[in-house]
């Protein structure tokens, strides 16, 4: 909830934050410019408009109650008007027909402020008169009085204690005008700040600028000269219809005294008035003040307040029409008059009649309690400006590019979070060139860094080629290895068939051997059964042998006994004798038997030891042919696994060769690729040549300058 009811909006939309809203502004903090766009602490805003012309973007909105008069006229509601002087200004030649278009849509009357401001002069005067005071401030504009409330409540003293013109029209109306004691109350005014006047002192329903008015009138295609003029229910205003152009006031009063005219300051205009009442507290000080400061806070006066069209017209044109109606006023006046002694008693009369004591007072509110604005002490401020890069005098542009016309100002605006660095031109600048510093010495790096990878690209490119070359060579090889390998391969698994043909021949002379062995073995047998078989026969040829030998001792024996049997024993020593032959006979033949049998025996002995030594052979043969099968069976193995290792590395030189086909490839796009990457380092060289040559170029000597 605002202390000050808000009179200026902003669109945020159309708000571009140039900040020429905080160079109009005479007091400043109200605005905050910290952010995107700007935003306003109303409670701190004066409502003088200024920034509305500044803003030249349109995002600037005066608030008034324009809507809400129609919405009540609307709702037949009992309204009355009062306009302000600068009505003169506002509708050249037709402000009475304007009081004629407001009659006809519902405002029951339309008063004149400029009477009001005849009341104004008289109370002014009064006061004098009565009080002596040092120094009186006129107080018709309200953003000058809520200056005063807020920022210099030193002053709020020598503010007029009496109302405004429009304060004053007012006042009458509710004390003079008893039909309208229930009428709300519609001030056509030049002016925003209207508003805080109202709210301040409870008179006044709705504040309706001569723009708002003036664009209605536009909108709906209405031309006032088509409404018949129509007189204000005030008595006439004489020379306060000046009181909306600067020095209105002064001349108003010189009609009553004209000795006042130097005690009179006449000034006006935001960037005048303000520094003006700054000092003036020095001045009443030193008791060089005027009496009477006539002030304006609009350049142009009332005339060219926020609330209207004129803000873009010559003073001459504006002030052409205002003069117009003093001269008419006047000459209505002075027609019945003899004299200036004489015109001033008549509107002394006029406005005497309309002016009772205590019903114009004013009183003032201090609102310096809601200016929150801290002033930093000298270290913060060091602090800030050290932010905004402000370490030297030279630093301190003092260039108002920040709207606050000092570099102090702006860093006491940073202090209250109201602004930032960022903000300012000079830290813009600085910001810009240390930017700009940076950025060459990264541009010198990179370019470095350009010529070093240059450099590489070079050393890879080559590399490839070389490892392109190495891989050719190793693809010929590979080739070539593969061809041996293959032939290797197929000698192996000849040589490995062949062992294995030789393998199953040896099996075969294996088998032949053992069968052989056997047989051996069977004849030795046989020998040795036939050796046996004579032995046995010598054995019987030793037994007949014996026989024999017995056989001739008994034919010994028997011829013995023959011869001793002389004839008897003829017959028997025959006998004996043929037994002797026949022992004799068998001894001879079986002595020839037995040599026989012994060179059998001898030869049989010899055949079975032949035999058994060629059986011994024959074991050792079969034995060595089963190592040579043994070996031949390894050497088959090893044939196999060798065959298999080589379809291994013939399947590996194969995967190689694949390899190499890929590494060609990759090395087409590798080259491609260096190809590229070469004319883009050699742009961006050129480039980052260019750039440091631009850069070193603007940092030399370079100082910030205001653009
Ligand atoms: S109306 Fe006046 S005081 Fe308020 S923001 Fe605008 S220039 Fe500042
Ligand atoms: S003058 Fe103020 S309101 Fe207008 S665009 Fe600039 S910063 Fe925004
Ligand atoms: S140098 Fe910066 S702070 Fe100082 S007046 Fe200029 S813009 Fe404002």
């Amino acid at each position: 909830m605002h202390e000050l009811t808000p009179v200026i909006a902003i669109d945020e939309e159309k708000c571009v934050n140039c900040h020429a809203c905080i160079d109009a502004c005479p007091v400043k903090f109200c605005i905050d410019g910290s952010g995107d766009t700007v935003s306003i602490n109303h409670d701190l805003c004066i409502g003088c408009g200024n920034c509305i012309e500044a803003c030249t973007h349109d995002a600037r909105l005066i608030t008034d109650n324009f809507t809400e008069f129609m919405e009540a006229l609307g709702r037949h509601e009992k309204v009355v008007a009062i306009a302000a002087p600068a009505v003169a200004s506002n509708f050249p030649n037709a402000y009475l027909n304007l009081n004629g278009y407001l009659k006809t849509i519902g405002v029951a009357d339309v008063f004149d402020v400029s009477f009001g401001a005849e009341l104004t002069v008289k109370s002014y005067l009064e006061y004098i008169k009565d009080n002596g005071p040092d120094m009186v401030i006129a107080q018709p504009c309200p953003a000058i009085v809520t200056y005063c409330e807020l920022y210099q409540p030193e002053l709020l003293p020598h503010l007029a204690p009496a109302h405004s013109p429009m304060l004053h029209t007012i006042q009458l109306i509710r004390t003079f005008f008893p039909e309208y004691s229930n009428h709300k109350i519609a001030v056509l005014s030049p002016c925003l700040a209207k508003r805080r006047e109202f709210d301040e002192t409870g008179l006044g329903e709705f504040n309706v600028t001569y723009k708002s008015i003036k664009k209605h009138l536009d909108d709906k295609n209405i031309d006032l000269k088509a409404y018949p003029e129509l007189e204000f229910a005030t008595p006439l205003a004489e020379r306060a219809v000046l009181f909306s152009t600067p020095g209105g006031l002064k001349r108003t009063v010189m009609r009553e005294n004209g000795t006042l005219e130097s005690a009179i300051r006449k000034i006006e205009g935001p960037n005048t008035i303000y520094e003006y009442l700054e000092k003036l507290p020095e001045m009443v000080a030193k008791g060089m003040n005027p009496l009477v400061v006539d002030c304006l806070n609009c350049e142009l006066g009332c005339n060219g307040g926020p609330g209207t069209l004129n803000q873009k017209k010559s003073p001459d044109e504006i002030e052409y029409h205002i003069e117009q109606r003093r001269k008419k006023m006047q000459g209505k006046y002075e027609k019945g008059a003899i004299g200036k002694a004489n015109l001033k008693k008549i509107v002394s009369k006029v406005v005497n009649k309309y002016w009772k004591p205590g019903i114009y007072g004013r009183t003032y509110v201090d609102r310096s309690g809601s200016n929150k604005i801290r002033v930093p002490n000298n270290s913060e401020l060091q602090e800030i400006y050290h932010s905004m890069y402000k370490f030297e005098e030279a630093d301190f542009y003092n260039c108002s590019a920040c709207g606050y016309h000092s570099c102090e100002n702006m860093a006491k605006a940073i202090f209250n979070d109201l602004n930032k660095a960022e903000n300012c031109h000079y830290y813009k600048h600085r910001t810009s060139e240390l930017e700009q510093e940076n950025y060459s010495r990264i541009s010198e790096k990179l370019h470095l860094e350009i010529e070093r990878s240059s450099s590489i690209v070079a050393g890879i490119r080559e590399a490839i080629a070389g490892v392109n070359d190495k891989s050719q060579g190793q693809y010929a090889s590979l080739e070539e290895s593969s061809a041996s390998v293959e032939e290797m391969v197929s000698s192996i698994n000849n040589a490995s068939k062949i062992a294995t043909d030789r393998n199953s021949a040896v099996q075969v002379l294996v088998e032949t051997a053992r069968k052989g062995e056997k047989d051996l073995n069977d004849t030795v047998a046989g020998i040795e059964g036939i050796a046996k078989s004579v032995a046995d026969v010598h054995e019987m040829i030793n037994v007949i042998n014996n026989v024999a030998s017995s056989t001739n001792l008994l034919s010994i024996n028997a011829a013995i006994e023959a011869a001793h049997a002389g004839d008897s024993g003829r017959g028997f020593s025959v006998v004996a004798e043929e037994i002797r032959n026949l022992s004799e006979k068998t001894a001879e033949n079986a002595r020839t038997i037995s040599a026989t049998l012994n060179t059998m025996i001898s030869g049989i002995t010899a055949a079975s030891t032949k035999s058994k030594a060629t059986g011994n052979t024959v074991t050792d043969i079969i034995r060595e042919i089963l190592d040579v099968a043994d070996g031949l069976t390894q050497l088959t193995d090893s044939m196999h696994e060798m065959s298999i290792g080589s379809g291994q590395i013939i399947d590996a030189i194969t995967n190689l060769k694949d390899i190499s086909y890929q590494i060609k490839d990759s090395y087409t796009d590798m080259s491609t690729g260096i190809a590229s990457m070469d004319e883009a380092l050699s742009t961006l060289s050129t480039i980052s040549n260019d750039n440091v040559g631009t850069l070193q170029g603007e940092l030399a000597g370079k100082k910030p300058t205001l653009t």
